[in-house]
């Protein structure tokens, strides 16, 4: 006996209503991308749940990778089989002697969908529960706690049994969210806030400021082999590129120095801000973590975010840094972060910046120069990368994440 097909749930999906086949088609997108590397494999697909056939590949391989994918709830290896009782016995038994051990208990738990099937379901779980005590000696039932649950799924057009029930990456699949533009620094912190974003449905496009030649190329490669590793969960991903160095000298010479730090980041953010409006993204995310660093104090982030109306998106805002590393070891982006670079806020930065800088200070300091012109050429000057998956997807990297 072989499993023939994974059969995939949606789990949250379900409380989406009328969106449904939106998400269903994300889903199947996302899968599908991962598929590809098993060329015998297919998907089957409805609005209640998704069928992978197997083909020649291992089913623990598929298994793998499927567990990276956002918005599977959770998944089965399973045998579908016609509806004759006596060919689901044998199925039934074999599933599971592969995965007895002496000593486990299991009980039988069917489902009869199609009410014209010539059993219902206590006698279901009472023939094939006889069945399977009589064919495997010491097997116990227990049905309260059972090690091996067996399940029976009659439908109208053939049944489906299966033993696991394996916990998928939750969350929405990649895209089914809208698109925000993700402020990418190199740092530890941002290519999290990234997963997480990718995790809730939402599709990223990165946006990195450097200064040459304040920072060298090899601060800018690291941005991208940090979203190779979120393109390797998303897809392809687009990387803007913003040349920072004539807007960075202009505020330090225009701006008193505690004051430089709010200064850049609130241009930085209305320069993402025009790159978000270019691109029909609906928000912008940060990695900006609470009280971390003198830009990231409540005061701080409301002076700096003064500058926009469009929604930040701060996922790691209440998160410790020891929570984030952690992240960002599992997702495997912490050793390219942690890599020696210059970055460009920390080239420029004052020995003594304000943490609570008073807004009406800061753009007092502003009115000086109009940067709007300068936002204008930078973005216009900005470089677009497309970003795909590495080779790393095919080695499926990040296991086991939740
Ligand atoms: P990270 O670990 O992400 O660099 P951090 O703790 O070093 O964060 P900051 O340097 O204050 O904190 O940056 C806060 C956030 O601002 C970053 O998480 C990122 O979203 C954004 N940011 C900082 N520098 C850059 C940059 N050079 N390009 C794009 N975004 C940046
Ligand atoms: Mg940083």
């Amino acid at each position: 006996m072989k499993y023939d097909r994974i059969l995939v749930r949606y789990g949250e999906l379900s409380t989406k209503g009328r969106n449904r086949n939106k998400f269903v088609d994300k889903l199947k997108r996302s899968i599908n991308r991962v598929i590809r590397n098993f060329p015998t494999a297919t998907i089957e697909a409805d609005r209640e749940r998704m069928y992978i056939l197997l083909g020649e590949e291992k089913v623990e391989d598929i298994a793998k990778a499927l567990k990276n994918i956002f918005g599977i709830q959770s998944f089965s290896p399973a045998v579908k089989v016609e509806k004759n009782v006596e060919l689901m016995k044998q199925i039934a038994l074999s599933l599971v002697q592969k995965l007895y051990q002496p000593g486990l208990c299991f009980k039988v738990s069917a489902k009869r969908i199609d009410k014209t099937f010539e059993l219902g379901t206590d006698e279901m779980n009472r023939e094939f529960g006889a069945h399977l005590l009589i064919n495997i000696p010491g097997l116990k039932v227990n049905v309260k706690q059972p090690d091996i649950n067996l399940r029976i799924e009659v439908r109208a057009e053939a049944a489906y049994l299966y033993c696991e029930n394996i916990l998928g990456a939750g969350g929405y699949p990649v895209g089914s969210n809208g698109k925000a533009m993700l402020m990418l620094s190199g740092g530890i912190d941002s290519p999290v806030a990234g997963y997480l974003s990718l995790k809730r449905g939402v599709e990223i496009e990165g946006v990195h400021f450097y200064s040459p030649p304040f920072t060298s190329e090899r601060a800018k490669q690291k941005v991208i082999d940090l979203t190779e590793k979120l393109a390797n969960i998303s897809g392809t991903i687009a990387l803007h590129i913003v040349p920072f160095t004539e807007i960075q000298q202009m505020i330090q010479d225009q701006v008193p120095s505690n004051y430089t730090m709010t200064t850049t980041r609130r241009l930085m953010l209305r320069i993402t801000d025009e790159i978000r409006r270019r691109q029909n993204g609906l928000a912008i995310i940060t990695g900006e973590s609470l009280g971390q660093v003198a830009s990231q104090t409540l005061e701080s982030m409301y002076t700096i975010n003064q500058v926009t109306n469009t929604p930040i998106l701060r996922p790691l805002v209440m998160m410790d840094k020891t929570e984030i590393i952690s992240l960002a070891q599992q997702i495997d982006t912490y050793d390219i972060s942690i890599r020696p670079f210059e970055d460009c806020c920390t080239i420029f930065v004052p020995s003594s910046p304000k943490t609570k800088p008073k807004l009406d200070k800061v753009e007092h300091f502003e009115s000086f120069v109009d940067f709007e012109p300068f936002i204008q050429k930078a973005v216009d000057n900005t470089e677009l990368m497309i970003i795909r998956p590495g080779e790393s997807l095919k080695q499926n990297v990040i296991e086991d994440l939740f």
